[in-house]
């Protein structure tokens, strides 16, 4: 175990961790990032994921899901396939939202936690990791997991609510999983195994509205697959997340797409 820690994120973290985009930079090098999210039940969740992934840093998302004309239709630059095992090579998977919790979302899943990449985990993946089994190959992994609940999701995956010390819970389940958690709420918290701890200062109560969860694991996958290490990437999306929510409430109302498009003008001051 490191030294415990705890820092509030800066917008001076931001500019030290985004990948710098140079002249020699080509599509593979920024990072292909893999998102396995949606359905034809939920095609929404697959195009905000992929929407949240095409704001980060990355050169190219493939899609893996039952969602792929409405991705397309939405995001003409995807590579689409139907399935994880089909979509080639990627640097880093999302996997979640939208999914189903049923025997084919489930292989999925399977096929996402087999991968020797960082991965994030969301949603219905946090759901199907009641499955013991999956829950022990999540255990196991040798790349980099981060998992991303809202409270509901955590006292699923703990047994209890986070409570009132939420850098405490955040850092027991990182360590009993193996993997970073990023506990959502007002002040997201990101903490890893060996017990370091980051807090986010940019939430808004905007984001409290159906969809942006989505948003918000599409652009970790692009930081992660984008060369960024775990904690870095989940301390990075959920800072720019923040923004794009203020910087979408300045139009009115907020929906979820309104903060994928957000990300747009917030990521654009850091290149
Ligand atoms: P999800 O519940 O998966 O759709 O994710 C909701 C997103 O909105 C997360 O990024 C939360 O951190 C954020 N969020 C929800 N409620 C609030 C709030 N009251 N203040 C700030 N952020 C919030
Ligand atoms: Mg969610």
């Amino acid at each position: 175990r490191g030294t415990p820690s705890l820092r509030v994120t800066e917008w001076s973290d931001m500019v030290r961790w985004w990948p710098t985009l140079g002249a020699a930079s080509e599509k593979y090098t920024r990072g292909v990032v893999g998102v396995a999210t949606g359905s034809s039940t939920y095609p929404g969740a697959a195009v905000l994921s992929v929407g949240g992934a095409l704001a980060g840093p990355t050169g190219m998302v493939r899609y893996a899901g039952g969602a792929r004309a409405e991705v397309l239709h939405q995001h003409p630059s995807v590579i689409a396939t139907g399935k994880v095992a089909d979509a080639g090579r990627v640097q880093a998977w999302v996997c979640g939202s939208g999914l189903g919790t049923g025997e084919d979302a489930a292989a999925e899943l399977r096929a996402v936690l087999a991968a020797p990449v960082p991965v994030v985990l969301d949603a219905d993946a946090l759901t199907l990791l009641v499955d013991g089994s999956l829950a022990e190959s999540l255990r196991k992994r040798d790349a980099p997991t981060v998992v991303t609940p809202h409270d509901r999701e955590f006292a699923r995956l703990c047994g209890e609510a986070p409570g009132a010390d939420r850098v405490g819970a955040t850092l027991r389940l990182a360590a009993w999983m193996n993997a970073v958690v990023l506990l959502k709420g007002d002040r997201t918290v990101i903490g890893t195994p060996d017990g370091r701890a980051y807090v986010n200062p940019t939430g808004t109560p905007v984001l409290a509205t159906g969809g942006t969860g989505d948003v918000l694991a599409g652009l970790l996958g692009s930081l992660l697959a984008g060369g960024l290490p775990a904690e870095r990437a989940a301390a990075a999306a959920a800072y720019l997340h923040g923004l794009a929510g203020r910087e979408a409430a300045r139009g009115g109302p907020v929906t979820a797409p309104d903060v994928a498009a957000a990300l747009r003008p917030v990521v654009a001051r850091l290149s």
